[in-house]
């Protein structure tokens, strides 16, 4: 039996890899009618999970911010941002419609992998003590009234079932979080606990998704502000919508105002243009079937669908010399930032890409191979910003429809965060060039795509602040 498989190897070696490439492109082509449906499919799926909870791949969740910040915002707050692959504190003293943001200061930690495996109680203990240390040197620049507990604003970046603005229900994890015991419980009575544990006092004023934090940072700044989108680990879009466009409240609340209604269209998988890599990365991951267009677009993902691809051309062709490079098997081990990293190098030989594909996966490169993993790279990345693109437009179009001229017809803003937009400058030229070829330069022009640097945490702590127990009048 090992004698045909063994003969069967060496000849195929021989080939080369570009018939791989080939295919790879035609199967992650973005023409635009794909794109114009994938929109259409979006705002549709939009609709539907609006109708009825369950409707749709959409949950279309209730924030429960039914306010977004005005400036006129008062105080010291704190917020906690648990998202991907960092968990930060951060204060901030605001100081009303003159004075804006005093002062601000944060701290950043990674999220060692095994608390992303272990226990609820493990994790959140891990969060709350990092928030006691943080909370006890708070300098002269921040300033509580006597008699006050600390509020914080919390930023839980997972789909939450909110049942007020300061609780709600862990549905799910994500991004290759897979903690026991949280998932249907109340992730603020989770802090709570944890922070009793640690003797720290302090009060969660509003629990909210990155997305939702992200749109109410940036409405701070700009009243233009309809819509938040969040690009890193994972990926996620918030958006202003009428409570009159909202059937499955079922007039619970006045349908006069306005609510933020966290899409969580990660899992959206309506027509995307998926190859055999996405398969097997979704069958192997840990939650195979759920965050589809995730998994298509976000940066925990990217990378590890490169790796897929030159996996397979290194066995079925000689892109790697005779052998497969036995490093390059590792789930995980080429990751978005690599990728990135090889699509910057400019240079004729491409010695950038050469020493990352030598570092990250052992592998010894000639200028042919560099080229085509550069190829690769960036069909996916291709791929994965102009899909992005399409789901923006998605959720415009939507909002166009059911209040015609009031988003096409001005300047509407579209908030955005998140490691990946941040910093692959190839992934936000796709995502805008899509947007642009969706929407025509006329109505593009009017549609500001723009970076909000930490707006989630600045927003969750605005969100605080809004939603605090005490007055705000000092
Ligand atoms: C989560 C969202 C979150 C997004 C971006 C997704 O995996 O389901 O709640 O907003 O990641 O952090
Ligand atoms: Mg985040």
């Amino acid at each position: 039996r090992a004698m045909p498989r063994f003969t069967m190897a060496v000849r195929s070696r021989e080939l080369t890899a570009t018939p791989i490439l080939t295919k790879l492109q035609k199967d992650c082509a973005t023409p635009l009618p794909l794109l114009r449906h994938v929109a259409d499919a979006m705002a549709s799926d939009m609709r539907a999970g609006l109708s009825a909870d369950g409707g749709s791949d959409l949950k279309m969740i209730l924030s429960y911010v039914d306010s977004l910040p005005s400036g006129n915002e008062k105080g010291l707050f704190y917020a906690l941002d648990l998202g991907g692959t960092n968990f930060r504190v951060l204060r901030v003293q605001l100081g009303g419609k003159e004075e804006r943001v005093i002062a601000t200061e944060f701290e950043q930690v990674s999220i060692p992998q095994d608390f992303m495996f272990g226990t609820s109680e493990k994790l959140f203990d891990f969060i709350a003590s990092g928030l006691a240390k943080f909370a006890q040197n708070e300098g002269g620049k921040f300033h509580l009234p006597s008699g006050r507990i600390r509020e914080i604003g919390f930023t839980f970046s997972f789909p939450v079932k909110q049942t007020s603005i300061d609780s709600g229900i862990l549905i799910k994890w994500t991004k290759g979080f897979a903690v026991s015991g949280t998932a249907g419980r109340d992730v603020v009575a989770c802090l709570n606990e944890a922070m009793e544990r640690q003797g720290l006092d302090m009060r969660v004023s509003a629990l909210v998704n990155d997305s939702v934090g992200t749109l109410a940072g940036a409405r701070y700044w700009d009243d233009d502000v309809m819509v938040a989108v969040i690009l890193g680990t994972g990926t996620n879009a918030c958006y202003v919508e009428r409570l009159a466009a909202i059937p499955k409240l079922q007039g619970q609340m006045s349908s006069t105002g306005e609510t933020i209604i966290n899409t969580e269209w990660g899992a959206f998988s309506n027509g995307l243009p998926l190859t055999v890599y996405d398969r097997e990365m979704d069958n192997a991951s840990i939650n195979p079937g759920e965050q589809i267009f995730e998994k298509t677009i976000s940066g925990m993902y990217l990378g590890e669908i490169v790796r897929r691809v030159l996996l397979k051309m290194a066995e079925d062709s000689d892109l790697f010399g005779a052998s497969v490079p036995a490093k390059l098997a590792a789930p995980h081990v080429l990751r978005t930032p690599d990728i990135c990293a090889m699509q910057q190098d400019n240079s004729d030989d491409l010695q950038a890409v050469g020493s990352i594909l030598y570092n990250v996966a052992g592998v010894e490169s000639n200028l042919r191979a560099r080229s085509i993993v550069v190829e690769v790279c960036d069909t996916i990345v291709q791929r994965g910003g102009r899909l992005a693109g399409a789901g923006i437009v998605g959720i415009l179009q939507k909002m166009e429809e059911d209040s015609k001229g009031l988003i096409f017809g001005k300047r509407t803003v579209v908030a955005m965060d998140g490691g990946l937009y941040e910093n692959y400058p190839q992934y936000r030229e796709y995502l805008q060039g899509a947007v642009t070829d969706l929407l025509g330069t006329d109505i593009s022009n009017n549609v500001i795509i723009e970076h909000s640097k930490d707006g989630s945490g600045i927003g969750a702590a605005l969100l605080a602040a809004s939603n605090s127990k005490y007055e705000h009048d000092y």
